[in-house]
C-alpha cells in the first residue's frame, strides 16, 4: 500500500509512521503501519530522519525492527532525546528566625 508523506509540502511516498501520547510524553516512529491510524502520521524517509519532538519529550525509533542494513540503531534504542530535568529542590527554607 503507498501512501504519502503526512508533511505539506511533501509527495514522497511513507515508509515510517509515527504516534505520540501527550501523557507520556513519547513520540514512537516505526517503519510504516499496515493500515491508516486517526492517530498516526505518516513520513517519508526524510521526513522520518529529521523528525523531532518538543523539549522534554523522547523520540523512540522502533524502525530497526523494520529495517535492516545500515546497522545505524539497534533495536529498541532510545534515541538521545534528554529531558530537561528542572531539578527539584528543596525549595528555601525558612531558617528558625532567632530574636
Ligand atoms: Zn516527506
Amino acid at each position: 500500500m503507498n501512501r504519502a508523506c503526512a508533511r505539506p509540502a511533501c509527495a514522497d511516498l511513507a515508509t515510517a509512521t509515527f504516534v505520540y501520547d501527550y501523557e507520556a510524553r513519547t513520540t514512537w516512529l516505526d517503519g510504516l503501519a499496515g493500515e491508516r491510524h486517526p492517530m498516526a502520521y505518516d513520513l517519508c524517509a526524510v521526513h522520518a530522519d529529521g523528525l523531532r519532538v518538543p523539549r522534554g519529550w523522547r523520540l523512540v525509533d522502533r524502525r530497526g525492527d523494520a529495517r535492516r542494513g545500515d546497522g545505524r540503531l539497534g533495536d529498541g534504542r532510545y534515541a538521545d532525546a534528554r529531558h530537561g530535568d528542572d531539578r527539584r529542590g528543596d525549595g528555601p527554607r525558612a531558617g528558625a528566625l532567632a530574636s
